[in-house]
């Protein structure tokens, strides 16, 4: 992701960069707020219940958390919907406030971004080098962004016959019900609230059992910046529990996910089954990384790196079916495989360490699963292959070599640090073989011809396409997947879309020739 994360790693060239933006994190940053956030109050669940939150880097419980149910969820959506109500101070809001609230709201995470930073480092286990430079930046920037969208949200004039004046007005779809993984626990917020609070939605959101703790302690600066209550709700629980309520709800107006195809599934079913909600899904991927020739070998290979290894491999986008034109692929294969024997595992607060845990037992007991298969399968097992330390969900920097279409390593998304790289001989053969898939994410090449370049950019069906870079994720640009990768496009202005009803208003105008 992440023109920041890009730079920082490209030749590990800009550690002074980075090291201006860390400060110093805090190892054990206090939490202030585990329990459920509904109408600017915290309260306990319905049923009583807790799940506890885990350190993935040592196994150990950071503390329990309210666990959302089906009934926290009822409560949720009728304080969103009076909140929402016709006449509330919400929807008489004026559209630049509502853009200055946004913009509070984003001051607030900078002044706290060093505790947020090592807060999110504590609870999903990314390094915290990352956190502040990549994840919080780009927090920050995406809601001044739609902060600065609130007051440009326009209709149109419309030429009609007869005698009558026809205009357009664009009003918030209602409550909007946001259920978000825990790969990105602060972005993917920041993506899903961005677009909903500039339009004047309401919010209901769930967010992942993994990573609950930044999004609450954001919820207190949504107070502190002056939001009404009812307007941002979020809830820490369960997906089939608290995520499924809200897809099934009567009177949740739109549902936005974020995680597997197999929930994706689920969502839009409840949306059919219930009352027909609106839905965006952004889903997971298969993500093929086309190497040419002749590309700028050094660079397209540690592209290629980080367009993999980034986050623990724990992104939809993640480049995981690396197709390598025969004549350099034995070189790029040894300098891919010596990259990943470098790359630095360990304690995510050590400023040296560019790979923290896997999120938790279930990912990185299935990670270890699929390197498995890819070795029973036949692929060259060229680096890593097994767990790293003895604790925590720590696994080595993987690298598989003579990857075949028809491996599991080649089909299903991993979610973890393992490399595939395939050969192939000609053009269009790497790009059929690319959009063989029922994904279509994301896709990157790496070539000095930009011919060849956008010849494969325009043949492969993903929703966006990386040239000689990987993981460039300005929040102005519009992200989202064809095919089983979603629906509906995220960030940018198209993300308003999907926020937005369109009204027409026709009105009678005394006739022209009277
Ligand atoms: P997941 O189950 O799809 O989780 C994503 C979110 O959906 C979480 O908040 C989850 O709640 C919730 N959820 C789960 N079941 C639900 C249901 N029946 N109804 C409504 N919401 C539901 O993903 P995961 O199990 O964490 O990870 C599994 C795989 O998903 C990964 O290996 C990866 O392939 C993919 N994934 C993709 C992304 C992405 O960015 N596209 C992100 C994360 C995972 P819980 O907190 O209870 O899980
Ligand atoms: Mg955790």
């Amino acid at each position: 992701m992440l023109r920041a994360a890009n730079r920082l790693f490209v030749a590990g060239k800009n550690s002074a960069w980075i090291r201006c933006l860390s400060s110093v994190p805090q190892t054990k940053p206090e939490v202030h707020f585990n329990k459920i956030f509904i109408n600017n109050e915290w309260h306990n669940a319905v049923s009583g219940k807790t799940f506890p939150t885990i350190n993935p880097a040592t196994e150990e419980i950071i503390c329990d958390v309210a666990e959302a149910d089906k009934a926290d969820v009822e409560l949720a959506v009728q304080a969103a919907r009076s909140a929402f109500a016709f006449g509330s101070p919400w929807r008489t809001m004026d559209a630049s406030t509502r853009g200055r609230l946004l913009s509070k709201l984003a001051d607030l995470i900078e002044r706290d971004q060093n505790y947020l930073a090592s807060l999110e480092t504590l609870d999903n286990g990314k390094p915290y080098s990352i956190s502040i430079a990549v994840d919080l930046q780009m927090v920050i920037k995406c809601l001044r962004y739609y902060a600065g969208w609130a007051d440009k949200i326009e209709g149109k004039t419309i030429p009609v016959d007869g005698d009558f004046f026809c205009y357009t007005r664009q009003e918030p779809v209602g409550v909007c019900g946001q259920i978000i993984p825990w790969n990105f626990p602060l972005l993917m917020l920041a993506w899903k609230l961005g677009p909903a609070l500039a339009t004047g939605n309401t919010v209901v959101m769930k967010v992942a059992e993994q990573t609950p703790l930044t999004a609450l302690y954001i919820a207190q600066l949504a107070v502190e910046a002056g939001y009404p209550p009812g307007v941002l709700n979020i809830l820490p629980g369960y997906g089939p529990t608290a995520g499924a309520a809200i897809a099934e709800h009567m009177d949740v107006d739109k549902v936005a996910f974020t995680g597997s195809t197999e929930v994706g599934h689920m969502i839009q079913q409840a949306a059919g089954r219930s009352n027909l909600k609106k839905v965006t899904l952004e889903l997971g991927g298969k993500s093929p990384n086309i190497i040419l020739k002749d590309c700028d070998l050094e660079e397209a290979v540690e592209q290629s790196h980080f367009g993999l290894f980034f986050n623990m491999g724990q992104c939809c986008t993640a480049g995981s079916r690396t197709f390598v034109e025969d004549d350099i692929y034995d070189d790029f294969v040894e300098l891919s495989a010596e990259r990943a024997k470098k790359r630095t595992v360990g304690d995510p607060f050590n400023e040296s360490n560019e790979q923290g845990p896997q999120i938790d037992e279930e990912q990185f007991t299935r990670i270890l699963g699929l390197i498995e298969s890819g070795k029973k399968e036949g692929a060259t097992l060229l680096a890593g292959g097994e767990r790293a330390g003895d604790r925590g969900y720590f696994i080595q920097p993987t690298v598989f070599g003579d990857v075949q279409d028809d491996m599991r390593i080649a089909k299903e998304e991993i979610f973890g640090p393992v490399q595939q790289l395939l050969r192939f001989k000609k053009l269009d053969e790497a790009i059929e073989r690319a959009n063989k898939t029922s994904y279509g994410l994301a896709a990157g090449v790496m070539t000095k011809d930009i011919e060849k370049a956008l010849h494969i950019a325009n043949g492969v069906r993903a929703g966006t396409v990386w040239i000689n870079c990987y993981d460039v994720f300005d929040i102005a640009i519009p992200f989202g997947g064809y095919k089983m990768s979603g629906t509906g496009r995220e960030k940018g202005e198209a993300a308003l879309d999907s926020y937005l009803e369109t009204k027409s208003v026709i009105v009678r105008t005394p006739q022209k020739n009277s």
